[in-house]
């Protein structure tokens, strides 16, 4: 029975007609509303690892490599944001629909880098999908990807930044290359509390056990890799929330060391923790 649910929730996925998974959070006086805009899968054979047993072994854990892909929305009281926006406009639309915000109404998004699932939600029906968007991209994501369509989408509106530079008062940008050559995760403060979106630092749970797996997804494998490890030791057992990109559960917790790698404790928004 489940099986055969999952297949019809499955189809109306695809179809656009099934709300996404969403949850909230209060981050100081912002709210922050995570939505999983689809649920994916990585082909084991494009991991790679030092020791092919022990990743032999890693792989075949139970869900070692489910993966989902994450938008985040959040309402500052002045400005309504997204952190990257997925990768299917339409689903992205209803659920912002669905917690009433309108697409116009978006003012500010920022884009990690400029891979198909994190800006496909910026075009629909062959025009932009925010018309008031000022959408924020590091200068070096937009050399690698002068030919992007997205660039031609929003003209005027895409704006760049320097290495550390900030957004917003509360948004700080923190280049994480590697991954691609622009990559950049953004800092969001209110109150003291602090969320960092950090795009794919890491694609699959069993890169937590182990930060030296790495996928073929990366434009410089040796760069992510050292990235991802700095940041991992940075943010570890520290109050700050992580947003990931390819997180399971919407996609926020945060991170804490264990005795061989790293565990992650998502955020439980009915006990607010
Ligand atoms: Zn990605």
């Amino acid at each position: 029975m489940k099986k055969v649910f999952s297949i019809i929730a499955m189809l109306f996925f695809t179809a656009g007609l099934f709300a996404a998974d969403t949850m909230n959070m209060k981050l100081g006086k912002f709210d922050v509303t995570a939505i999983k805009i689809q649920s994916t899968n990585h082909n084991k054979k494009l991991f790679r690892y030092k020791d092919e047993k022990k990743l032999e072994e890693f792989l075949n854990q139970k869900d070692s490599t489910e993966s989902a892909i994450n938008v985040f929305y959040v309402d500052t009281g002045d400005h309504k944001i997204l952190f990257d926006t997925g990768i299917n406009a339409q689903v992205l639309l209803d659920t912002l629909k669905s917690i009433n915000v309108e697409p116009k109404s978006i003012d500010t998004i920022c884009i990690t880098h400029m891979h198909y699932d994190h800006i496909a939600g910026l075009i629909y029906d062959y025009n932009k999908t925010f018309p008031k968007a000022n959408v924020y991209i590091a200068q070096e994501e937009i050399d690698a990807n002068k030919t992007s369509e997205i660039l031609l989408a929003y003209p005027n509106r895409i704006k760049t930044f320097k290495q550390n530079e900030k957004i917003l008062p509360y948004i700080q940008s923190v280049p994480a290359f590697g991954h691609t050559l622009g990559h950049t995760m953004f800092e969001v403060t209110s109150e003291g509390q602090t969320m960092l979106v950090w795009g794919d630092i890491l694609h699959a749970p069993i890169q937590f056990q182990d930060p030296n797996i790495y996928l073929t997804y990366d434009t410089d494998p040796i760069q992510a890799l050292s990235t991802r490890k700095k940041v991992m030791q940075d943010y570890a057992d520290t109050d700050k929330y992580i947003a990931g990109a390819h997180l399971l559960n919407c996609g926020i917790g945060k991170l804490q060391k264990d005795n061989t790698g790293y565990k992650f404790i998502f955020f439980n928004s009915n006990s607010g923790k």
